[in-house]
């Protein structure tokens, strides 16, 4: 039924390729390329050493390229392109996809590499280009963006005549053991949470200082954790798809060890995103040094530990979820929704950390949703433009299934 071309073979991309061969029924062609050929292979060797049957292609990409995706793309003629790179090549490979008559979905914004500024209007700039088409483009479906956005759907459609306030909650309780790592991509995670903080309220984009705001949250099945208040892309779409909403807001938690390590990585400069001449030795083994351009922040990811590599000691759980007020039916209302994922689970099944985990079974069920003809409209759209019944019951049997509770004392 659907022949998918996954870019990227990084944390998120090896969950959504073990889900994907989870469901041949519906993904009946696949093919994994990246930067490195040999990661995809490698990729394809864990899957097969896991028990599973699956003729999986490979292929070598640099998706800063559009010729060469298109390349790719005419060659092997998916119908998907599930784009699991970096930010960076989103526009690179919607591109590529719109030359070559390739729907395309993805699970993180746009970003430009020198600037890190997280907004959808280079994205949404493509929705004429998209709909003339006939293209089906679906933005930001991991789990925040993705499943956060679904779930607020959720409730707008099932509980809701209004929503007027809105608190994405993402915790991670887990502990992988190491003193300083991210749980995705370390440049793209600390560009993201060095970044001022931002919320909607009635009508207007508020700013604050980064992680200033923070309060205790309590979590199910992992109590009270501090929790910052950022500013995250869904907030964007979200607002503008439900314009009742009167203040909307998401905070993330995080220890103190990990923001003592941040606040010095910041400090000693680490966290620059331009770039720095540095005298390093030449390759050629003469002993001399030649000046080079490094970006700071590319060197630190080079010498932090590979999300990849997290899983296996990684114990504990993520909850993640919304909780929203509003009305129903004249009455207020709170309501939330949310899941909780083990670590030790998703390494178990994937060999990877859950954050990889939440963020690659969406994606599958996304594609899958495009696959099965229920997500599929000429055009660019967020997760919540859609129908989220039949997204949520895939996540309840792959793997993040949700729970709710009406009526409960939000904290928010
Ligand atoms: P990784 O760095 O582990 O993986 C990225 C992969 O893309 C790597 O395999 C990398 O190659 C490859 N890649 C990078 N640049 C290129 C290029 N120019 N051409 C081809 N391939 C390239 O990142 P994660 O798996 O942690 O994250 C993947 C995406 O998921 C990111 O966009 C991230 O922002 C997003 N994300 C979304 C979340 C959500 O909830 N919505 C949560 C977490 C992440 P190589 O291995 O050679 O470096």
């Amino acid at each position: 039924m659907g022949k998918v071309l996954m870019i990227g073979a990084g944390g998120v991309a090896t969950v959504a390729a073990f889900k994907i061969v989870q469901n041949q029924d519906v993904f009946t062609e696949f093919m994994i390329a990246s930067r490195r050929k040999e990661k995809c292979d490698a990729l394809v060797k864990a899957i097969h050493d896991k028990g599973y049957k699956a003729d999986i292609k490979t292929a070598q990409v640099d998706a800063d390229d559009v010729e060469q995706l298109k390349e790719l793309f005419n060659s092997f003629k998916p119908e998907l392109v599930v784009n699991l790179a970096l930010p960076y090549q989103d526009l690179t490979i919607m591109d590529a996809c719109l030359a070559c008559g390739c729907n395309y979905l993805d699970t993180a914004n746009y970003e430009p590499k020198d600037e890190a500024h997280f907004e959808y209007s280079w994205q949404w700039a493509y929705k004429d280009k998209f709909e003339k088409a006939g293209l089906t483009a679906i933005l930001g479906c991991g789990f925040d963006p993705g499943v956060s956005q679904a779930y607020t759907a959720y409730a707008a459609k099932h509980y809701f005549d209004e929503i007027h306030y809105l608190d994405i909650v993402d915790c991670n309780a887990g502990n992988h053991h190491k003193a300083f790592a991210t749980n995705f991509n370390p440049e793209i995670n600390i560009r993201e949470i060095t970044q001022k903080g931002l919320y909607y309220e009635n009508g207007k984009w508020i700013e604050t200082e980064p992680l200033a705001v923070h309060q205790d949250l309590t979590y199910p099945n992992v109590g009270p954790r501090d929790s910052y208040l950022m500013h995250h892309e869904e907030l964007e779409s979200l607002v503008k798809n439900y314009p009742t909403i009167k203040r909307a807001r998401f905070w993330m938690t995080f220890g103190k060890q990990y923001l003592t390590y941040l606040d010095c990585i910041q400090n000693l400069g680490m966290s620059r995103i331009d770039e720095i001449e540095y005298e390093a030795p030449l390759a050629d083994g003469s002993g001399k040094t030649a000046k080079v351009k490094i970006v700071p922040l590319q060197f630190l990811k080079a010498v932090l530990p590979n999300p990849q590599d997290l899983g296996e000691n990684y114990d504990g759980e993520t909850s993640i979820g919304c909780r929203i007020r509003g009305i129903k039916d004249g009455k207020e209302q709170t309501y939330y929704i949310y899941n909780n994922c083990k670590h030790q689970d998703a390494y178990n099944e994937t060999g990877m950390q859950g954050v990889s985990y939440t963020t690659g079974v969406p994606a599958m069920a996304g594609a899958m949703m495009f696959f099965k003809g229920l997500w599929r409209k000429p055009g660019v759209w967020n997760v919540e433009d859609f129908d989220p019944d039949p997204f949520l019951e895939v996540l309840n049997k792959q793997g993040l299934p949700w729970h709710e509770e009406f009526g409960g004392d939000l904290e928010l």
